[in-house]
């Protein structure tokens, strides 16, 4: 690992300053992705400011009821608030199924937000990889690609993105809050992670230098149930080989609204808006809910050795809708 120097600050205006005033200059939050890629030499930061002591951790309800869940909040936090579990169980649902107790309880939300791909070849400096070293080449479209995108992918880069929290929070129209030397900025979580079309190396819209605060998540339907679920080459600690987050809204077997996104298929959380749009307003049935996956995923481009996904997740969403609409039936 390259020496860096490391800095604890206890304003968020402290660690804006030294991140805008030297180039090498890196957030450290929990640290469990961003220190492996130093050790691995994919990270070189000159500098570490450690955000961990700012006043950014818990969660708390603001006056128009949305749920606000500040940065540095760990994730085991997140996943065990009361709030989070009654309100939005398929978030409390996504953190719980991502890596391990002990990462959960260092990884923060900002930090999760803004973690890396784990494609292989990323974490190899041998490998060309456009996202690592822009106009490099991607070594996984002709190579080991079973676990890479469907969805979404492009010729320069088929990454998927490795978080369940974000799919979650996709599917929850969380919006993310961040701060700046210019002052305070929010992203709704959709127009956050960009697409990654030629420039897979830039992968969110958010400002040069700015730091993730908190996000905020509105109050969901009265009605709505919500769920996570992942499949994955084991039990835990590991990545989804596909996995989706679901809110329904049924009412005497009407669809009232659905909100998808799916993980594991994409270099960002999937919001199935094509799903989405053909179930609103319409009974609840196994054949409508079959409709809708096969439209979303209609635009699915999958690889030689990637086409299982597509599959998979028809599947997936046809369950998840199932067993929402049964609940509602209860
Ligand atoms: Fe790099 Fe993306 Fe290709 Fe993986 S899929 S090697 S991250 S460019």
């Amino acid at each position: 690992m390259k020496e860096f120097a490391y800095r604890r600050v206890a304003e968020v205006r402290d660690a804006l300053t030294l991140v805008a005033e030297n180039d090498g200059t890196r957030y450290l939050g929990g640290g469990t992705n961003l220190v492996d890629l130093m050790k691995d030499g994919i990270e070189a930061p000159t500098r570490l400011v450690d955000v961990r002591f700012l006043p950014l951790a818990g969660v708390s309800e603001a006056p128009d009821g949305r749920l606000v869940i500040g940065a540095t909040t760990t994730n085991s936090d997140v996943a065990a608030h009361p709030e989070v579990r009654r309100r939005y169980p398929a978030l409390s649902q996504a953190v719980l199924a991502g890596a391990s107790g002990q990462l959960r309880n260092m990884a923060t939300v900002g930090g999760n937000l803004l973690q890396r791909t784990r494609c292989a070849y990323f974490a190899d400096p041998s490998q060309a990889c456009n996202k690592r070293v822009p106009g490099s080449g991607c070594s996984a479209i002709a190579g080991e690609h079973h676990n890479h995108a469907v969805l979404g992918r492009s010729d320069h880069c088929a990454a998927t993105h490795p978080s369940d929290m974000a799919v979650a929070m996709a599917a929850l129209d969380t919006v993310v809050r961040y701060e700046t030397l210019d002052g305070v900025g929010e992203i709704p979580i959709s127009e956050f992670y960009l697409p990654v079309g030629d420039t897979p190396w830039q992968e969110t819209a958010l400002p040069p230098g700015a730091l993730i605060t908190a996000v905020t998540l509105p109050r969901p339907a009265v009605s709505s149930r919500s769920r996570y679920r992942k499949v994955r080459e084991r039990a835990s600690y590991a990545f989804a080989t596909v996995s989706i987050a679901a809110d329904l809204d049924v009412h005497d077997g009407w669809v009232r609204s659905a909100r998808i996104a799916l993980g594991g298929v994409a270099s960002r959380p999937w919001r199935a808006r094509t799903a989405e749009a053909l179930l609103r307003e319409g009974p609840a049935t196994a054949d409508r809910f079959r409709a809708a996956a096969d439209a979303e995923l209609s635009a699915a481009e999958p690889l030689p050795g990637n086409g299982y996904k597509v599959t998979l997740a028809r599947n997936l969403i046809v369950a998840v809708l199932t067993e929402l609409a049964d609940r509602a039936a209860e």
